[in-house]
């Protein structure tokens, strides 16, 4: 009879997508994204809701007791702030979609993403989305018409902070195309998956 040769169930893989606010991070995770069954994690936040944006969807919003609540509880794979706001990723729903062999994608700023990195180790697949430069990371941030100068500012500053932690993920992906950028996560997905990590 037919020995199967991969019958020891697979974890899923564990993604974290990083980089500035306004690179495209969203844009790219949603073409990328459909149609395929993955675990997008949704994460917490204390800032306010965006018109638009929806509870449980877009966001968890949370008040910040309640945030810190979770902290004290370990509650979060990881949590920073990010300009006046904390953000952070439960980890119990991560743990169950990995699990069960389903693949996971997280959407979070650099100083989450170094901590997924050392709690993880090489389970981590990070990938850090660098925009085609500052200029054009400033005309997305403008356009977003949400963010009053001020805000503009501290996020392009932010940025400036990001783009010099890039050399500590495992992958670049240059955000000037949206469908070579795409293309460029699924390769990535797709040699992950094909990779024999030592149990
Ligand atoms: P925004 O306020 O524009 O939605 O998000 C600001 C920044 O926080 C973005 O870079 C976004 O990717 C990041 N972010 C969203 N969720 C999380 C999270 O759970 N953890 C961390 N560390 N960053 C997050």
């Amino acid at each position: 009879s037919a020995i199967p040769l991969h019958h020891a169930a697979r974890r899923g893989l564990l993604i974290v997508m990083t980089g500035a606010s306004g690179v495209g991070k969203g844009t790219l995770r949603e073409q990328w994204l459909t149609g395929q069954d993955v675990f997008y994690s949704t994460s917490w936040t204390t800032r306010e809701a965006r018109p638009g944006e929806r509870d449980g969807v877009d966001y968890v919003f949370v008040t910040p007791a309640a945030f810190e609540a979770k902290v004290m509880a370990d509650g979060f794979l990881e949590h920073a702030s990010f300009v006046g706001n904390s953000y952070g990723t439960p980890i119990e729903p991560i743990e169950a979609a990995l699990s069960r062999g389903q693949d996971v994608v997280l959407e979070i700023e650099v100083e989450g993403a170094m901590q997924v990195k050392a709690r993880m180790g090489d389970e981590a697949i990070l990938v850090f989305i660098m925009p085609p430069s500052l200029t054009e990371l400033r005309r997305r941030l403008e356009g977003r018409a949400t963010e009053t100068p001020e805000r503009i500012e501290k996020r392009l500053a932010r940025a400036r902070e990001e783009i010099r932690e890039a050399h500590e993920f495992r992958f670049v992906v240059v955000n000037d195309d949206l469908d070579r950028a795409v293309e460029g996560l699924r390769a990535i997905q797709t040699a992950e998956r094909a990779r024999q990590i030592p149990e």
